[in-house]
C-alpha cells in the first residue's frame, strides 16, 4: 500500500499522492561545458528520464538552466549548496525545482528570500540530507550517522522553510548504508506528509551500486515509500535511468515497455539463452508496449514459464518452440532471435 504524500508539482510533472513514481538522474558533465550538459540531458530524456538535476555552484552558472530549459522538456532541478544567490539566479532562469538545505545558506533573511522567490514562481524545494554532511551538533548528539540523526536533520531544514510558510517541499535522506537509509526513510515517512525522493547515495560502481540501489530503493518502494527515485552509480547517468525503471518494474510498479524473463540455464539447456535474451532486450529497447517475453533453455521447464508470458520460446535441439499467449505455435529454426522479434512485433503493433 502506497503511503499517501502531498502532491508536489515539478514543472510538467507531479509527484506524491497517487502519481506514478518518477525516475530521475543527474548530469555529470563539467558545469562550464553548457553544450555538453545539454547533449547529455537530451540523451537522458531519450532514455525516458523524467526529472534531471544539474549542479549550479554560482549565480553565473545558472546559464546552464536556461540552456537546458530550451533544449529538453523534462523538469530541471538545480542543485545548490551554499550560495543562495545561485538559487535566486536559477529561479530567474526558469528552473523547475531547487535542491537546497536552508540551514546551509546563512541567515534567516536569505532563507526567507529563497522561499519567497520559489513560492512566487511555484517552484518546490528539495531538502537533501546526506549522511556525509550532517550538522555537527546533530552528529555529536547521536554520536554517529543514525536513522534518527538523519531524520532530525531533515526536520530541522523543514522547520526553517515552514517558518516562512513554505510547504512545497520534497525530502531526501541518504547514506551509502542500505539498512540505515531504509530505517531513516521509514521513520521520516511517519513524521511528515512531504513526498520523498528515495536513493542510496555513493552507492558505488555499476555492480555494487545496482545491488545497493535495488535493495534500498526497491525495498522501500515495496513498503509503499518513495515518490521519485534516483539510482546513484559511478557510471553513465543513462544507466541510472535504465536501472531506475528496472527497479520500479521489479518492485511491482507499472512501467510501460517490455519485460524479458529468461532461465538461469543448466545442463539441459539447448540454446544460447544469454545471447538470445540479450539480443531480444536490445532490439526491444525504446519499445513502450508492455509485453512479457520469456526465453527458456529447454522444453522440460521452459514451456510453463513461456506460457505465462505474452510470448516465449523454449529451446530444443538447434530449434525453439514458440508460445504466444499460452499457446504452442510452431518450431523456430535458424535465426531464432529474428523470428522471435518478428512475432513480438506482430503482437505489439
Ligand atoms: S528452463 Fe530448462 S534449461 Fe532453463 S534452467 Fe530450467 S531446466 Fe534448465
Amino acid at each position: 500500500m502506497r503511503r499517501q504524500t502531498k502532491v508536489v508539482r515539478i514543472g510538467s510533472i507531479s509527484i506524491g499522492g497517487d502519481n506514478p513514481v518518477a525516475v530521475q538522474s543527474m548530469l555529470n558533465v563539467p558545469i562550464a561545458d553548457v553544450a555538453g550538459n545539454v547533449a547529455q540531458a537530451r540523451r537522458l530524456e531519450a532514455e525516458g528520464c523524467q526529472i534531471v538535476r544539474v549542479t549550479v555552484p554560482t549565480p553565473a552558472d545558472a546559464v546552464v538552466v536556461r540552456a537546458l530549459k530550451d533544449a529538453v522538456s523534462m523538469p530541471i532541478v538545480a542543485d545548490i549548496h551554499f550560495d543562495y544567490k545561485a538559487a535566486l539566479a536559477c529561479v530567474d532562469a526558469g528552473v523547475d525545482k531547487i535542491r537546497i538545505n536552508p540551514g546551509n545558506i546563512g541567515s534567516d533573511e536569505r532563507v526567507r528570500e529563497v522561499a519567497r522567490a520559489c513560492r512566487d514562481n511555484g517552484i518546490p524545494i528539495r531538502i537533501g540530507v546526506n549522511g556525509g554532511s550532517l550538522e555537527k551538533d546533530i552528529l555529536a548528539k547521536y554520536g554517529a550517522v543514525t536513522p534518527e540523526a538523519l531524520v532530525e536533520s531533515a526536520m530541522y531544514h523543514v522547520a526553517l522553510l515552514e517558518k516562512h510558510d513554505f510547504d512545497d517541499i520534497v525530502i531526501s535522506i541518504k547514506s551509502s548504508n542500505v539498512p540505515i537509509v531504509m530505517a531513516a526513510y521509514r521513520l521520516l515517512s511517519e513524521k511528515c506528509p512531504y513526498p520523498l525522493h528515495v536513493g542510496v547515495t555513493e552507492a558505488g560502481t555499476y555492480r555494487m551500486g545496482l545491488i545497493k540501489s535495488a535493495m534500498g530503493i526497491g525495498g522501500l518502494l515495496m513498503e509503499g515509500i518513495g515518490d521519485t527515485i534516483r539510482v546513484s552509480l559511478t557510471d553513465a547517468p543513462e544507466k541510472e535511468v535504465r536501472a531506475g525503471f528496472d527497479i520500479l518494474r521489479a518492485a511491482g510498479h507499472h512501467v510501460p515497455g517490455p519485460e524479458v524473463v529468461s532461465c538461469p540455464t543448466c545442463g539441459r539447456t539447448n540454446i544460447n539463452v544469454a545471447q538470445i535474451a540479450t539480443e531480444v532486450e536490445e532490439r526491444l529497447r525504446g519499445c513502450n508496449k508492455s509485453i512479457k517475453v520469456a526465453v527458456m533453455g529447454c522444453i522440460v521447464n521452459g514451456p510453463g514459464e513461456a506460457k505465462g508470458a505474452d510470448i516465449g520460446i523454449a529451446g530444443g535441439k538447434d530449434c525453439a518452440m514458440l508460445f504466444v499467449r499460452g499457446e504452442q505455435k510452431r518450431m523456430l529454426r535458424g535465426d531464432i532471435v529474428g523470428q522471435l522479434c518478428d512475432e513480438i512485433e506482430k503482437l505489439v503493433l
